[in-house]
Formats: C-alpha cells, structure tokens, sequence
C-alpha cells in the first residue's frame, strides 16, 4: 500500500469508477455512500466503506475524514447534498478536495467554497471525443494552459522510419517531440537520431495549434 488514503464520497458511477481505480493503483478508500445497497456491492472491492449520509458532520467527524489526504466528492443530482458534503470535508480539515460538478454553476459554488479541483465529467468526456473524432491520431491529450498542450498522436505511414531530424517538428511546427513510446518501452528526450515508427506513439508539447498542424501534416 502506498501513503495516501482516499474518500470517496457518493458510489455512483463515477464516484465507483474513481474509487476502484484508485485500489487497482495501490491505495487505501473508503468509500461513503447513503444507499445501502451500492455500499454492499463495493464492500468487497474497497479498503473500507460506509453508509451514511455525507451532509452530516458528526458522521464525517466520526469517521475521522480529516485524517484523509484528499475526499473526492461524486455526488452528482443532489447539487445541494454535493455542495454541503464539499464544504464539511474542507472544513474538517481534508487538504486536497475533488468535485464533480454537472453544471458550470454548480462548478462555480464549488469553487466558491475552496473545492481544490472541479471535473466536469460528461462536459470534458464530451469534448475529448470531438478532439479524437476529427483527429484520429490523436490518442489523448492534457491541456498544460488554455495554450499549451501534451499531446499523444500515432506514427502514421506518412512518417514511418524517418529520424526527428528529418521530422524537424520545431523548425517546421513549432511544437516538440519529448518520448517516442514504442512497443519495447518508451524514449524519453529522444535525440536527432531517434526515428519513429508505424505503432509508436509520439509525446509532443507544443501550443494547440502548432500540435494541430503538425497531427494534420503527418495524418493519412
Ligand atoms: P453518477 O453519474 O456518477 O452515477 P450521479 O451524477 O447520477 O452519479 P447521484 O446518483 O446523484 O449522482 O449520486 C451519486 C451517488 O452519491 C449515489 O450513489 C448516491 O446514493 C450518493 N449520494 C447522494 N447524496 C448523498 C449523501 N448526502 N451522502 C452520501 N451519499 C450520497
């Protein structure tokens, strides 16, 4: 096991889904949810898990929640229980606080309270699928600033066996390949002579429009 213990508050599906990775990754969950049943259903996959009612701060006191390095609140239609459940958690002391929000203005009172991260999980899913959709070599992406980016794309036919030197994506892109994960393991800070191959999957930084020239130029 490693160090951090999590909460996760509300078992629904994305609250589950969350929760159980973070046990396939190694770490301690409890998991917290008012409906009786799902928590049976997770009692076997979690650290611990518990029914109760996440509005209620003796109940999150006694489970001793501020002895968590961060809760991560996945209530999602109760906008009222999620906001209640949100502020005890960072009242109790919890550090690190993690919401779901289904609406931007729910998003907004959440950062309102001093949520440390809101995901907006049908709206960033949404717009992930669009970026994929219109690039089908882009495999995924983070977004460093509104400008910025990390991208992911596959090697193409168009560019397979050609060296970065003769790839020379920051002359003539702007943007930079920084690891070429290829299927015996990944280069990172690969050199002139690195080449890219039919499967491998470039890392590229770069701002989104250097990225989007670059994906359109090697596409096809
Ligand atoms: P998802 O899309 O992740 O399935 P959702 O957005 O539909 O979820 P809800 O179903 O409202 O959100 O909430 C997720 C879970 O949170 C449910 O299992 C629900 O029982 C639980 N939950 C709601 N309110 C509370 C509360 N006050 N205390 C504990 N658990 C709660």
């Amino acid at each position: 096991m490693k160090g951090s213990q999590y909460a996760v508050i509300g078992l629904g599906r994305f609250g589950s889904s969350v929760a159980k990775e973070l046990i396939e990754l190694g770490f301690e969950v409890l998991g917290i949810d008012r409906n009786e049943e799902i928590v049976d259903e997770m009692s076997n996959v979690l650290t611990h898990t518990v029914v109760a009612d996440a509005t209620d701060e003796e109940v999150l006191k006694s489970l001793g929640i501020r002895n968590f390095d961060c809760a991560v609140v996945a209530i999602g239609d109760d906008i009222q229980a999620s906001i209640m459940a949100a502020i005890l958690v960072k009242d109790l002391g919890v550090k690190n606080v993690v919401a779901k929000a289904l609406s931007e203005l729910h998003g907004k009172v959440l950062h309102k309270i001093g949520v440390d991260r809101i995901i907006y999980p049908e709206r960033d899913m949404g717009i992930r699928v669009a970026h994929q959709l219109v690039s089908p070599n882009l495999l995924d992406y983070i977004e460093l600033s509104k400008e910025y980016t990390i991208a992911e794309l596959s090697v193409t036919g168009r560019i397979s066996g050609m060296t970065l030197e003769q790839l020379d994506t920051r002359k003539k892109y702007g943007c930079s390949v920084v690891a070429i994960n290829k299927r015996g393991g990944i280069v990172i800070a690969p050199t002139a002579e690195d080449t890219v191959d039919e499967r491998d999957i470039m890392v590229v930084i770069g701002t989104n429009e250097q990225i989007e020239d670059f994906q359109q130029a090697v596409s096809g």
